[in-house]
């Protein structure tokens, strides 16, 4: 079988190809280094405007959101090659692809203006407040309360693992409005200032970047929000969770299969490179068929990504999504410790300055994607849950 795309769709992949060798910002020009997911350093912020300003930065979009209305395929295509480049689009992900479209979808004329352009122009950015200590997976169970006095909602409680929260201008703040209700009834969803007085952000040090934070636990206490800063109805914030996620899983299909051809590709160059003593990794016939399987997989989810795209791109369901999503970040944990492991005592230490092959952070990095990898196989879905959903959904198998 011979994928390939018809001639209108490899003309719209060279003009972008073009457009990003000619005008990606040289390494030197992105010296000032990313905070968090949402801090947006000028280098990025001038970027993040290029694209907007060629419609290049949300192409399925019309002209004036910084698009160009190009087909499902074609932003596959997009995806593919940003990929394929490592090139950013964003330095705030989750205000883009995740806050802005919900925005779009539910938000009033009055939120769109004062929202979406300024974040699709990179002059403001966001943070996502789901998750709270007892509402993880059961998001439906979050109790950050907000209650309506006059022209304004007062929020309490505490959400954790919000990312970016110490840098972002706005938090889409999912809050309990009706305790009364239901548990998936009774949510809705404001657009919370993060210079408002009463809150709180507490960076939680990771051990995967000993500088820079990106989780935070956020307090709410007594934080005034104006009733204008509700999005959608008011008690009917699940569906716009369930609208925001479906955002974030749109162009999982192509990011995962690319993000795992790129990691075998570095699997395979680690393991042809020499280390201290002339040793390499390659000749370890027992490593040679961890790649070879890890590569059989990694072609077996792509094709299973192109499958799933299609249908996702028709607007139908796509089970395979939970299988995409559970077996990559799988493989990709699981490759990123064999060959920490296969590395030994030399992939150990991060601070080594004569590390295998002189590259420090090629070689030793195979132990950070080894502790970095975990945060796939929770963000978005735990694998847990992703097998659920694959029991229930897909193979039918009864509920719990
Ligand atoms: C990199 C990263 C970025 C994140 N960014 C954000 C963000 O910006 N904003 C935000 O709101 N949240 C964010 N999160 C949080 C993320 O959404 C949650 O971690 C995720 O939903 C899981 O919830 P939890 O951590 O509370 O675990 P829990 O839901 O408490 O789960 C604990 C364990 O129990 C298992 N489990 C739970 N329920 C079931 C079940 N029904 N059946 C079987 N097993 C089950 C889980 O699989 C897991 O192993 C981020 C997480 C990561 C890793």
């Amino acid at each position: 079988m011979r994928l390939h795309y018809d001639e209108e769709t490899e003309a719209f992949r060279s003009e972008l190809r073009a457009f990003l060798l000619a005008n990606l910002p040289p390494a030197e020009e992105r010296d000032e280094p990313v905070r968090s997911s949402a801090h947006i350093p000028e280098w990025a912020r001038r970027w993040q405007r290029l694209l907007f300003d060629s419609g290049w930065l949300v192409p399925g979009w019309p002209p004036e959101l910084g698009g160009r209305n190009a087909t499902a395929v074609q932003q596959m295509v997009y995806h593919e090659e940003l990929a394929r480049l490592g090139v950013p689009r964003s330095c705030n992900p989750q205000g883009l692809s995740i806050i802005i479209p919900s925005i779009v979808d539910y938000g009033t004329e009055e939120q769109k203006q004062r929202y979406v352009l300024p974040t699709l122009r990179a002059e403001i950015s966001w943070c996502l407040g789901m998750s709270e200590p007892n509402a993880g997976s059961d998001l439906a169970g979050l109790r950050t309360r907000a209650e309506l006095h006059g022209d304004r909602f007062v929020v309490n409680g505490q959400k954790v693992w919000t990312s970016g929260a110490h840098d972002a201008d706005y938090c889409f703040c999912f809050v309990r409005t009706d305790p009364a209700a239901a548990k998936h009834a009774g949510i809705s969803v404001l657009v919370v200032d993060m210079e408002s007085p009463g809150i709180e952000t507490r960076p939680i040090a990771e051990l995967t970047d000993r500088d820079h934070a990106d989780f935070n636990e956020v307090f709410f206490s007594d934080v005034e929000v104006p009733v204008e800063n509700l999005v959608g109805e008011l008690h009917h914030g699940w569906a716009i969770a369930g609208g925001s996620l479906a955002h974030e899983r749109g162009m999982l299909w192509i990011s995962e299969s690319m993000g795992l051809e790129k990691l075998l590709e570095r699997a395979v160059a680690t393991a042809r490179a020499p280390l201290p003593g002339g040793r390499r990794l390659a000749d370890d016939p027992a490593l040679r068929d961890t790649i070879a399987r890890a590569y059989v997989q990694a072609q077996a989810l792509k094709l299973l990504g192109y499958r799933g795209f299609a249908k996702f791109a028709k607007g139908a369901a796509s089970p395979e999504h939970s299988v995409l999503k559970l077996l990559g970040s799988e493989l990709r944990r699981g490759l990123a410790l064999d060959m920490g492991e296969a590395l030994g005592p030399e992939g150990l230490d991060m601070d080594r300055d004569d590390a295998p092959s002189g590259n420090r952070r090629d070689d030793t990095a195979w132990f950070l994607l080894w502790m970095q990898s975990f945060s796939n196989t929770i963000a978005g879905g735990t694998s847990e849950i992703q097998r659920n959903i694959v029991a229930e959904r897909v193979l039918g198998l009864p509920r719990r």
